[in-house]
């Protein structure tokens, strides 16, 4: 493949944290390739992004004015939806449009001072950017850092909205049948309140809409695994769909978030755990769960004593949940005396845990998480079977991709307003993790087999490409070619 030393690829993910992530380990792998890189953001993001980018790196970082003030209801200097309360996300997506003309005049701006543009890599939410890349004749795709198969049923959702059709609680998705049956527990809180007319709809029809205007989506997933939902989009939008993931930031690299626990600390207290005896337990860097649910996995951690646990806890619902974590108030009495303490059986971290770190080491046997694509990656690339507690957005479609087409999961519970028991949590947990379980003993090796799929997909030795790699080679031979034939005619 003839890549020039001196292209530039402009990076534009939307405001969180869950999307910087993979468009950062995205940035860094085009940069090894021999490319130049832009990413853009809000003056807030880009500040935190200036102390994580390793001093190895050369990307360049460039501001678009955000003003949260601008936007009624917004409080003050929101610049990431990460902490946002739930009636807000909304506001801030809506808001987020204002980029537009700012993100037009870089563009803008960088053509005219001779940059060679090569492509523009806009995020699944700023579908726009598509028509903004073609106005000035730029190569441009979508960065899907959700998988194939969830963010087809979100897509193919809003487009449908097919529990509103239904009496039934059950539904299915006339144009992705493959995906199968659903229930009306696995939609998000915004479909349930939609009605074609409301702004949810409005703004997912929009976005998703405008993805047609794109030359093409790169999705983090892998197509081994994800044929279903990759086939999705091919044929929705009859444009090249490219798997080129995991995409994964490494673990020296920290995207803006410092982990409040460090992570020597955290490897020598697993060090000192039996292999597979650790749960992991994480729902991301925007959820938490009710306070009543808290209290039941609490009482579920407590009582099964061959498991310990590293949990990465927030206030719960209804809390800020960046404020500091009040553990006599929210977990049982006396269970980080008992439990954390005296039995050493567990750690509470709270806001931020080196997660990457904590996969990869033995001791861990499984990762009770919200199912966030991110995480999940995270998790299979290690080999880690998932124990799903969906919460939002496509999570829950997530959580029935690894169950039933992947094998890796057992669902525990959907949502933060799903009614838990510490006995249901406690059964769940042992079926995965104790060693003579068989659910859990298939859950590990098919686990071990994904590991090796995906392993095998980011091979980069010649004779043995991986599907990955060969998909991030097309997509930049296809920009390429586009370069050269819009040179050609403008010649
Ligand atoms: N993460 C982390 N430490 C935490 C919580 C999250 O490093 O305590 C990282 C995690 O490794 C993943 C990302 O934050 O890369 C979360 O992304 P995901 O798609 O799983 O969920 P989201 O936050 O978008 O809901």
């Amino acid at each position: 493949m003839a890549e020039s030393k001196k292209e530039t690829i402009v990076m534009f993910p939307f405001m969180g944290q869950g999307h910087i992530i993979p468009f950062l380990a995205l940035s860094l792998q085009l940069e090894q390739r021999g490319f130049n890189i832009i990413f853009v953001n809000t003056p807030l993001n880009i500040k935190k992004l200036r102390q994580s980018i390793p001093p190895s790196s050369a990307i360049r970082l460039r501001e678009l004015p955000f003003h949260s003030s601008d936007h009624p209801g917004l409080p003050p200097s929101a610049e990431n939806f990460d902490a946002l309360p739930y009636p807000l996300v909304i506001k801030f997506l809506q808001a987020s449009k204002s980029l537009q003309p700012h993100f037009r005049s870089l563009l803008d701006d960088l053509v005219r001072g001779g940059d060679p543009l090569l492509a523009v890599v806009g995020d699944i939410f700023f579908g726009w950017s598509a028509e903004v890349a073609n106005e000035l004749g730029l190569f441009h795709v979508v960065f899907s850092g959700c998988g194939g198969f969830g963010f087809a049923c979100y897509y193919s959702t809003w487009l449908n909205l097919p529990h509103l059709k239904t009496d039934s609680p059950e539904f299915s998705l006339p144009d992705f049948p493959e995906a199968g049956k659903f229930h009306v527990t696995q939609l998000a809180a915004s479909y349930l309140a939609a009605d074609g007319n409301d702004p949810w709809s409005i703004f997912q029809r929009e976005n998703l809409s405008a993805w047609s205007k794109s030359n093409g989506v790169l999705f983090n997933s892998i197509s081994e695994l994800d044929k279903n939902g990759l086939g999705y989009f091919r044929r929705k939008l009859n444009r090249p769909v490219w798997a080129i993931g995991p995409v994964i930031l490494p673990v020296q690299v920290r995207s803006g978030k410092q982990p409040t626990i460090s992570p020597e600390k955290c490897v020598e207290w697993l060090d000192s755990k039996p292999p597979n005896s650790v749960l992991y337990i994480s729902f991301g860097s925007m959820n938490t769960i009710s306070a009543s649910q808290m209290m039941q996995l609490a009482k579920a951690l407590e009582q099964i004593l061959n498991v310990n646990f590293i949990w990465v806890v927030r206030p719960p619902l209804g809390f800020d949940i960046t404020a500091d974590f009040k553990a006599e108030e929210w977990l049982p009495e006396g269970f980080t005396e008992k439990v954390v303490k005296t039995q050493n059986r567990g750690i509470i971290v709270s806001q931020w845990a080196p997660q990457l770190e904590i996969l990869s080491h033995e001791s861990v046997g499984a990762f009770l998480t919200h199912c966030g694509w991110n995480s999940v990656l995270e998790s299979l690339s290690q080999g880690v079977p998932i124990i799903g507690w969906p919460l939002a957005a496509e999570q829950f479609f997530n959580a029935k991709f690894l169950v039933e087409e992947v094998g890796v999961c057992l669902e525990v519970a959907r949502g933060s307003s799903f009614e838990v028991r510490c006995d249901d949590i406690v059964e769940k947990i042992e079926k995965v993790m104790k060693g003579d379980s068989v659910k859990g003993m298939e859950m590990r090796k098919r686990a071990g087999e994904v590991k090796e799929v995906i392993r095998n997909a980011i091979r980069s030795d010649d004779e043995l490409k991986g599907s990955s790699v060969k998909a991030m080679d097309d997509f930049l031979d296809a920009a390429l070619l586009m370069k050269e034939k819009t040179k050609s005619v403008g010649q």
